[in-house]
């Protein structure tokens, strides 16, 4: 599951960060993550709430809020968000599967991707990969990003 990966992946950054600034207890960590990865965040908390077991994220909560992308053509300049390539998003999601390359990184996407207008596959992506966009530290409020 590749929820397990990005769960794994945010623990390891927020206590790695914790530690390095002696944050011994962290209450709530908020993350951003693009909803075309089509992450299942019932999974993810579940794997979230296993990892953190033992660090210094044991009785922290995890947020998650989903961020849209929009893109734009180098080639001819066109810009087009979500929505409008949901059906291709759709096909690279049937066609791959469980192995659906755009759960880790949503930076790939102009490679399976392609302009409406022109057809290019060189598109920039406006859209952060899977980040820590706010953790909340006992004793200390809330900071915003981590990594
Ligand atoms: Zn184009």
């Amino acid at each position: 599951m590749h929820e397990w990966s990005v769960a794994d992946g945010i623990v390891r950054t927020v206590s790695t960060w914790a530690r390095e600034n002696n944050f011994s207890e962290i209450t709530m960590v908020k993350v951003g993550i693009p909803s075309f990865t089509f992450l299942e965040v019932d999974i993810l908390k579940e794997a979230f709430n296993e990892i953190k077991k033992g660090t210094p994220l044991n009785n922290s909560t995890l947020e998650v809020e989903f961020l849209s992308a929009s893109f734009k053509c180098r080639n001819c300049g066109n810009s087009f968000s979500e929505d409008q390539v949901r059906e291709q998003l759709d096909s690279i999601r049937s066609e791959f599967g469980e192995e659906y390359p755009l759960h880790l990184m949503p930076a790939l996407s102009p490679s399976f991707l392609s302009c409406l207008r022109c057809g290019s596959h060189d598109l920039v992506v406006e859209v952060q990969d899977i980040m820590v966009k706010e953790v909340e530290v006992k004793g200390h409020g809330t900071i915003k990003t981590v990594s």
